[in-house]
Formats: structure tokens, sequence, C-alpha cells
């Protein structure tokens, strides 16, 4: 009698353990290989499964056990691939199920279409190759055209052994030509035919620029994008050519990062110290974290690029962990944007009655920075102004009550969102749960018919521009611009082709677009950031101001001027406005290093959060009081770790779930991991998947947290 084959597998489900099947290898061939992606009965419907263990025996009893279903036709994931996801799965207290499925395209996940998959890709590769022909390139700099310092730098990259585990920071000004440096260096990796490179950036509106470039580099290799705009199909095709050894360059967002590549022969990640590397739902992974263990796993260098490097990175860098490779000039060889500070509470700055150009309401720009733009304006130059803030108007307020625009559903005001924004009709909108309602004619608690705005938003300030400056084409680019007319890239061609004088808009303006005519940039409302509760507001925002004002004086042209950045504040005083003053980043860095050292905060202690949502929040808050006292007395609480007392979220209720958070702070990261571990068995212990059996409250471990 042939011995049974017992396959163990795991599934998209927040359990730890595997489940056993047997392989009825009559029906369905040889045996299947770990890494591969299976259909198996579970409970009364079917799942996606993927082999983690391949063997003989099993726990239980074998003629209980059911048989896979079907498998499907795709090379297994490579051990390297493997070992990235068991990884992010123990590091990041996620079941190992939860964390590797949904790294596969939902295309190559319905078991209903895998008989057709092989002639599936191939139809759509040829599709696609016709297609990929037509594509733009641009923005190639041959290596004799770089700038001495780039030369330097890129020496200096290919003295690092390619085949062996090093990080590299690039840290080099806005503008100084960090891409043609790394892409010059990935020329070298991919001189191997079957070489792969990875590329991350932080955010899909950069994508298509980096995309034209690389193509530009590397017009011979096959390039694939992957990022949450790509069709489910595309996703499919890309992934399977990543895996299979195909694709050469997979250029992503962070979902690119767990991609397979068996022959990953270096990694790029761009803007580093971009927040957006952070997964914020579901396994709660940061990219570049990541991208690093991996490059260490597979032998393999891995460059971090920034202008304004983390503290974390930054810190490694000068501590001689990771090399420190620097470009100091801008490689047009413009010199840096000047940076103005407004002070708003000093008069000068304001309008005073009589002022010529002064607008009819209350101005919402100074009067500095109006006639900075004016002057800019008759120099037949973009203007860039910067507002944090998308909708008209944060929140609507009754002038005879006490009413303001809250959300039921949040602890949150609803924003105004102007007609044609995000509806046909203005709405109040909550930024939260979503939710969506008209503006009400009257108060509706005194019936009060005067409802007043407060504050300011990209729609506010874009109507007070077209006031202030009648003959200029304004345009606005936040999401909901982006979303309702044209596409992000289409807005961002607009300017790049001199189409608008003026640009309002978040932060979806500030990151690495090389536009050639920005002559000033102006930052509205950067205050609140100064004051926040997060300890990392104040380097965030620091990143953005010089990533902002990078943007300024870029042109390509000789003998162009240096931009300006004008920034509307009360507290010029602050450090962070006094080193963006200098353009001193390293300044800056070692300053915000001294306080985070002193206050015993990361990157000098690790930290977690268990978030508890709850119907309401003392069940929430209960939850995690009874947490924090099983540590105790379980002993888990030592020297050199900390568990705070729970507290509210900053916003409290989202969509009726309120929600608490608890704060596990450890000196050394072994010591965080075996807590956090410790937690997740004791949750789990009377939990179902991640609901407490209880007090049904729904709770999720995050490691190193980017926002507190
Ligand atoms: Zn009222
Ligand atoms: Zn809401």
């Amino acid at each position: 009698m042939v011995s049974p084959i017992v396959v163990q597998v795991v599934v998209d489900k927040p359990l730890v353990q595997g489940f056993d099947y047997l392989w009825d290898s009559r029906r369905l061939g040889g045996s299947p290989e770990i890494g591969q992606l299976v259909e198996v009965p579970f409970g009364r419907s079917s799942l996606v499964a993927m082999v983690i263990k391949v063997g003989a025996h099993s726990d239980f009893e074998m003629q209980k056990l059911k048989s896979i279903s079907s498998l499907a036709p795709l090379p297994p994931l490579d051990p390297a691939a493997l070992r990235l996801i068991n990884f992010a799965s123990q590091y990041y207290i996620h079941a190992l199920g939860e964390t590797i499925i949904p790294t596969i395209p939902q295309m190559l996940k319905k078991p209903e279409n895998w008989e057709k998959i092989p002639q599936k890709l191939i139809a759509a590769e040829e599709k696609l190759k016709k297609k990929g022909q037509q594509e733009q390139s641009e923005g190639f700099i041959q290596e004799s055209d770089l700038n001495v310092e780039q030369k330097q730098a890129l020496e200096k990259l290919r003295r690092c052994n390619r085949k062996e585990f090093r990080a590299i920071l690039l840290q080099g000004q806005t503008g100084s030509g960090k891409t043609a440096v790394f892409l010059n260096w990935l020329s070298e990796a991919l001189d191997d035919a079957s070489a792969q490179v990875l590329l991350l950036v932080p955010e899909i509106n950069l994508t298509p620029q980096l995309e034209r470039r690389v193509r530009a580099y590397f017009p011979e290799k096959k390039m694939v994008v992957l990022h949450s705009g790509v069709t489910e199909k595309e996703r499919g095709i890309a992934w399977h050519e990543a895996i299979t050894g195909k694709a050469q360059i997979i250029l992503g967002t962070r979902l690119a990062a767990l991609t397979p590549l068996p022959n990953l022969r270096a990694i790029v990640v761009d803007e580093e110290h971009d927040p957006s590397y952070k997964q914020q739902d579901g396994i709660r992974y940061s990219a570049r974290d990541l991208a690093i263990w991996r490059a260490h796993d597979v032998k393999v260098p891995i460059l971090l690029s920034s202008a304004t490097p983390s503290l974390e990175t930054w810190l490694a860098a000068k501590a001689g962990r990771y090399e420190h490779i620097r470009l100091d000039q801008r490689a047009q060889g413009a010199g840096l944007p000047r940076v103005h500070l407004i002070n708003t509470r000093d008069p000068q700055n304001q309008y005073s009655p009589g002022d010529i150009g002064k607008p009819k309401g209350k101005s919402l720009i100074t009067k500095t920075l109006a006639n900075a733009i004016s002057k800019n304006l008759e120099d037949k130059k973009q203007s860039l102004i910067l507002i944090n803030r998308r909708g008209y108007a944060p929140v609507l307020s009754c002038s005879a009550c006490t009413w303001l625009s809250k959300c039921q559903q949040c602890s949150s005001y609803t924003v105004m969102h102007k007609a044609g924004a995000l509806t046909k009709k203005s709405v109040l909108s909550c930024h939260h749960c979503g939710l969506a309602k008209p503006i009400p004619s009257h108060c509706p608690d005194c019936g009060n018919a005067d409802l007043k705005t407060l504050g300011q938003g990209t729609q506010k300030i874009e109507d007070a521009i077209e006031e202030m400056w009648s003959g200029a084409r304004v345009l606005r680019v936040d999401t909901d611009s982006s979303r309702s007319s044209k596409g992000a890239e289409d807005l961002f061609q607009e300017i790049h082709q001199g189409k608008v004088d003026i640009v309002v808009g978040t932060q979806m303006i500030a990151k690495g677009h090389d536009y050639q005519n920005i002559g000033l940039v102006g930052v509205l409302d950067a205050d609140g950031r100064l004051f926040s509760q997060d300890f990392r507001a104040a380097e965030r925002l620091f990143a953005q101001l010089v990533q902002v004002a990078g943007r300024a004086g870029r042109s390509r042209k000789e003998g162009q001027a240096s931009g300006d950045i004008y920034i509307e504040t009360q507290y010029p005083e602050s450090a962070v406005f006094q080193y963006l003053l200098r353009h001193d980043v390293d300044g800056f860095l070692s300053h915000i290093a001294n306080e985070r050292q002193e206050a015993g905060l990361p990157p000098f202690s690790y930290q977690a959060l268990v978030h508890a949502e709850a119907k309401n929040l003392d069940k929430a808050i209960q939850f995690l009081s009874a947490l924090k006292v099983q540590l105790k007395s379980q002993g888990l609480i030592s020297d050199g770790l900390r568990v705070y007392d729970p507290v509210p979220k900053a916003v409290m209720r989202v969509a009726g779930t309120e929600r608490a958070q608890l704060l596990i702070e450890s000196d050394s990261r072994k010591q965080l991991q075996k807590v956090l571990e410790a937690v997740d068995r004791g949750l789990r212990e009377n939990s179902q998947g991640r609901i407490s059996k209880t007090a049904r409250v729904r709770w999720l471990i995050e490691r190193d947290p980017v926002a507190i």
C-alpha cells in the first residue's frame, strides 16, 4: 500500500495553526511543493490556501482528513520569498496565512479560473508587449553627463560588493540628481540577463515619472509596475512575470515589497523616510524595513535614497552601520531655494485698510505672500501653494448657538466640500468614515440660517486665489480633484506643460515631482503640526517642507535663479523652521535625535501598540487594562519594558466603533518581541480570530507604529 501524502496549508484567516489535508495523487498527480497554491474544502465552503508542509504524518486521524480539491498552475514561491513572509508574519505578529495569501494577486486566487490561467497569461503578455512599445521614456542622463559629485557617489556605490549585503544611505539635496545616480548604479546589477531589481517608491503618483525614466535607462529590460492603481489582471501578470524571473525591474509602492523575486540582485527604496511605506491596515508592515531584511537575507545591496532621511536610517549611517553617500549640490547648478518665514502675527505682513490689492473679505493669504505671488506671475513663473487640508472648510458652525458640523458616527467634524468636488452638490463629508450629507440650510439646533465656515481647505484657498488674481490660471490638486475630473497624472502634466500659473494643493504636490518652472512655493497653515501629540510630527513637517521647497527652482536652463519658499507661521522661532532656513538637514536630525534620546523614544526604544475596538470606549479600555494587569502578573513587565495606561485614540470613534490603544515600549527589540508573542498567545486563547469571546472587543497588535 502506498503511504498517504499529508499536506499542511495555511489560509487567509487570523488563525495561527496550519490545516492538514490528504493529497490524492491519482487525481492531482505527483505531490505538491511547499509554496504552492491549492484549493481546500474549509468548513462549509472552500478556500485558497498555501502549502507549507508535505509529509506522511498528521497529528489528526487520517480517516478524518479531507482532500485537497485542486492545485493552481503556478510555480511555488521560492525559498527566499517564503523566508521573507515567515519573517514578516513573526515580526509583525500576524498569522502566516493572513500574511501570505493577500500578497497573491486576486486574479490568481480564483480556482474556477485555474485551468485557463496559462493561456490567459500568454494572451495578456502578448497584448502588453504591443502596448509596451508605445510607452514613453524620458530623463536618461548618460554617465558622462553626471556632475563631479554624482560621479563620485556612483564610484563609491560601485565599490560596494554586489554579492554582499550592504545598506547604503544616498542622502542628497532635492534636485541633486539622486535618481540618475541610482539608475546608473542599477545598470551594473542588471548586466546579468536574469538579474532582477526591486525599486520602491512611496506613492502611486510618483510611479509614472520614474517609470518613464527607468524605461529610458533600460529599454531592453522587462519592467513591471505594481501599485494599487493597476488592474487586477495587470497585477496578476506582473506578479507572474516577477516570480518566473521574466521581469527584470519591479517598480512599485509598498505592496510590491513582498513580491517573490527569485533572482533579486539589488533594491532601491526611494524617499525612504516617507511614512507611506508603512501599511496601515491588515498586516501593518514597513515596506522599507522588510526590504532591508530581505536584502540582508539574500545578500544583496540596498540603497535608501532621501533628501531628509528618517532618523533611524540617518543614525545607522552616522554610526557606520550603513554606508553614507552624499550629494550636496543641485545637479543643474541652481542654488537651493531661499526660505522666507512670514510671521503672521506681525502687522507688517498683513493687509491694512486701504492697501492696494487688498481682497474684499478677510484675506486668507498674508500681504507678503500675495505680493510675492504677484511678482512671480509677472516673472512668468508658476507658483505652488501648499495647504494640507482638502475640502472647502474643515467645519461649519452656527453663528447664533454652539452647533458645529460633527459626524454622527465619528468623534470628528465633517468637512465642507464645494459643489462638484466630491458630488454634484455641496456636502459635509467625514474624512474618517466617508459619510457625506447635504449642507443644512438652517442650523439643526436653533434654526438660524446664518451658518459660517471655520478654517480653510484647498477649495477655499482656490476661490480666494481666483478672486485675487482673476487673470491667472489656477489648478487645484488634491485627492478630490484627481478623483473627480482627471487622474493625478493629467493634473501633473498640466503643470509640466505650463498650462497653469498657480497650483493649490495638498501634500500630493509636494513630493518628488520634477517641475521645471516653479519660482515660488507658499505654505499655509503649517503650524498645526508643530504641536501634535505625535512625536514624529515635527520630523514629518520638516521633511515635507524640504520636499516642497525642493519643487522650486529646478529649471534645467542655464543661469536660472533658484526659487523661493514662503512659510506662513505664528512661530518662526520653532526649530523646524530655523533649521529649514539654514537648509540644515543634519542639524535638524541631530537636534531631534537628542530630544528622542532624552525622552527614550524611538529609535532609542522600540514600540508596539495593541489596538482595541468595541461598541463603546469603556469596553475597549477595560479590555486593555485587563491585558496590562495580566502582563504584570505574568512577570513580563520588567526593567526596560514599559506598558502605558490604555488611552482613547486621537479620533476616538469612527463609523460607530470606539477605539483605544495600549502602548508597549522596550529598550530591546528582542524583549519586545517576547512580550508581544506572549500578548498574542494570551489574547488568542480567549478569542475567535481577533475578537475576544466575552467582551466582543476586536484587537490587533501593531509593531513599530508610525503614528501614536
Ligand atoms: Zn444654531
Ligand atoms: Zn464619520
